[in-house]
């Protein structure tokens, strides 16, 4: 049986927001009968894109997320609709009847992900319906999937052992949005941006970036290192948020340092000066 899903790639997002203006491009006045009644022409946000800055200066970074319906198996919006105005397709995408839930503005809080938006003139909730109306004329993936230029949409039958998704699935784990919610979501994510600890590493003697040293990084999962650039630059990306970490330093001739660090944010160390031994 086919069970429709998507995989978000954040580590190749690059933000420029395609996606969602294929999406409006798609739905913006434009109805789909038994899909979808006109989206409005501004407002509405079936397909978002996050923009998440991260640490401070001088090292900021920029993670984007794309997010939408999750087209849980547990939906929430399901259960809060009368009349099943949400209904649950074979294929496992997840519907807004038009009709059906015409003044049923209770659907739009039920979601946890707050991806129902309410449309004031049709006074009906929508969402992404993962362009069920154009699968169903034989489309094989939706206009968002298709207008993205990096691949960070993969969107697929994940019942289908021969599909991409299946495939990639099979040999990796991702990760849902909001796992607290148990909702059983269908779109999937991979390198949702977590905690980085970063810092230059300067030889106090010789005012001179320490180039081509191991940083250690202890605490998480164990043990692992980081070789600095010719700037003294290292870094870890991907720590566990409220974690304590340490960063060990040890170069022979030098005094070492040891520094305990939480990652209650993203943590830039700035100049780390080794002072030389004696
Ligand atoms: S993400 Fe929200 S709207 Fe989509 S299926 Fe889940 S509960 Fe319903
Ligand atoms: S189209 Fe692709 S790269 Fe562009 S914002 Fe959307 S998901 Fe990211």
């Amino acid at each position: 049986m086919t069970r429709y899903g998507m995989i978000i790639n954040c580590e190749v997002c690059i933000g420029c927001y395609n996606c969602f203006l294929s999406c409006q491009d798609e739905f913006c006045g434009n109805e789909y009968q038994g899909y979808s009644a006109a989206a409005p022409l501004e407002g509405h946000n079936w397909m978002r894109v996050i923009d998440k800055e991260r640490g401070e200066f001088p090292k900021v970074k920029m993670a984007y997320i794309p997010k939408t319906c999750m087209h849980c198996e547990n939906a929430p919006c399901i259960e809060a609709a009368r009349n099943n105005a949400v209904y649950r397709r074979q294929d496992g995408i997840v519907i807004i009847d038009p009709q059906k839930a015409k003044g049923q503005k209770q659907i739009v809080s039920a979601c946890p992900y707050r991806v129902i938006e309410w449309n004031e003139q049709e006074q009906v909730p929508q969402k992404c319906i993962m362009c069920a109306h154009l699968l169903d004329k034989g489309l094989k993936e939706p206009r968002c999937v298709e207008a993205c230029p990096t691949n960070a949409l993969i969107f697929g039958d994940m019942d289908d052992p021969d599909s991409d998704i299946s495939k990639i699935l099979k040999r990796k784990s991702f990760e849902k949005l909001s796992p607290e919610f148990e909702l059983k979501e269908k779109v999937l994510y991979n390198g949702l941006p977590k905690r980085f600890i970063s810092g230059t590493v300067v030889y106090q003697d010789k005012n001179e970036c320490a180039e081509n040293l191991q940083v250690e990084l202890v605490g998480g999962t164990g043990k692992t290192t980081s070789i600095t650039n010719e700037f003294g630059d290292f870094e870890f990306e991907g720590l566990e948020a409220d974690k304590t970490y340490r960063v060990i330093i040890d170069q022979s001739g030098y005094n070492g340092e040891d520094l305990e660090i939480q990652t209650l944010r993203d943590v830039h160390l700035g100049e780390i000066y080794l002072n030389p031994e004696g």
